[in-house]
């Protein structure tokens, strides 16, 4: 695959400094909280760092680029270097009566970027509130929620090519997204760039997407040409902590497997074996998607509890380190005994959506 890269011209005036600290501990900088340690873990501030960052390392040294490790399992000690950014700000970079295009750091809280947006009365990212993790990260993974995604806002990437040792930009055509996918996952590109900042376009103009059915219910019997960007985050970010542990207070990493597509010939011998019990399903291109939620409920994990691990009792997509005593190991053994239990009773092989470091 070939992608056309416009490279571009970085400014950045902060006289802040790399951070590098060694034999460092990543609890706090992982929301499964696995007490594990890096070599060496290095954080910047400044786009104009990563270039120096990465000529600074030396050929054959492991690291990896983390943001919030709200998505990321550590299976161990990482023997390398864990780079971070702490490149923070939200600039307006233009602005119409119909949009306001805003950059922001991708170290800064995506959470953070939504806030600043509703406060703002801006629309756009309302329904992706109370998503744990940063902005550079969420042009990774497309994060989505609630009926949106980031890729229907962001419009433009830019990151440093570790592989070219230049900065580029790529267009939302280019990141080539897809359901909680992009060109930054995809084999040739992953870890090739270093994101450093984020372009959303947001708009004033009043849009609530109420589409998704929990929100739908919730706004029931309002007037929608009343609702601000505020109301609809204040609405979501309820309903996601009546479903899923806050990874303050119960460390994950959220949807722990990906919802598996099946084919047509597994589904109806799925449905004929659970009836009276109806399988939630989606017609896709290749079969039905069915939640792996539902997979794992029927197999009596939600509310599992073993020692310093389980799954949690009102999400069971969830596995959770409540006593923030779990080792990598215990959650490793515990998704294997998911993964088994559904193959047994369902023939379905369920596959992780956390990455595994
Ligand atoms: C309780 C909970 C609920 C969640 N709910 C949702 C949800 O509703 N929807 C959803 O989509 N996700 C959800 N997630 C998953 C997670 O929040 C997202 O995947 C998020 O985007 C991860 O951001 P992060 O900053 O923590 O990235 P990390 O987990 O640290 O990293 C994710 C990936 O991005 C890469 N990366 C990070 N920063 C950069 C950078 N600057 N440049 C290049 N690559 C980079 C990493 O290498 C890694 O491959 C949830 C997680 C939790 C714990």
């Amino acid at each position: 695959m070939s992608y056309r890269l416009r490279r571009a011209h970085v400014t950045n005036n902060s006289s802040d400094m790399i951070r590098t600290l060694d034999n460092y501990n990543l609890t706090a900088h992982n929301t499964f909280a696995m007490n594990v340690k890096c070599s060496e873990f290095m954080e910047y501030t400044k786009a104009d760092d990563i270039p120096f960052i990465i000529s600074s390392i030396r050929k054959g040294v492991e690291k990896f680029h983390i943001g919030a490790g709200s998505n990321l399992l550590f299976t161990g000690d990482f023997p390398g270097i864990i780079l971070h950014s702490a490149i923070k700000g939200i600039e307006i970079l233009s602005e119409t009566a119909e949009e306001v295009i805003v950059r922001a750091g991708a170290g800064e809280t995506m959470d953070e970027l939504i806030l600043w947006a509703c406060r703002r009365g801006l629309w756009g990212i309302e329904n992706l509130s109370g998503i744990p993790g940063e902005v550079g990260a969420s042009a990774v993974q497309n994060v989505g929620a609630y009926g949106a995604e980031a890729a229907d806002s962001i419009v433009a990437v830019h990151a440093y090519d570790e592989v070219e040792e230049e900065f580029v930009t790529f267009t939302t055509d280019e990141c080539h997204y897809a359901y909680r996918d992009s060109v930054f996952k995809q084999a040739d590109f992953k870890k090739r760039y270093i994101i450093h900042a984020v372009d959303y376009r947001l708009s004033p103009i009043p849009a609530p997407d109420l589409s998704y059915p929990a929100l739908k219910s919730h706004f029931e019997g309002f007037d929608e040409s009343t609702l601000s960007p505020s109301d609809i985050r204040k609405a979501i970010i309820e309903i996601r902590n009546s479903k899923l542990p806050d990874p303050v207070k119960v460390p994950s990493a959220g949807s722990f497997f990906k919802n598996p597509v099946i084919s047509e010939e597994l589904f109806a011998e799925i449905r004929a074996k659970e009836a009276p019990a109806e399988p939630p399903h989606y017609k896709v291109s290749d079969g039905y998607k069915i939640p792996a939620a539902w997979l794992i409920d029927r197999c009596g994990w939600k509310g599992y509890r073993d020692g310093n691990i389980g799954v949690w009792h009102l999400q069971p997509l969830v596995i959770v380190n409540p006593d923030r005593q779990a080792s990598p190991e215990e959650v490793i053994s515990l998704e294997t005994r998911i993964i088994d239990s559904v193959k047994q009773r369902f023939g379905i092989k369920l596959t992780p959506e956390v990455e595994h470091i």
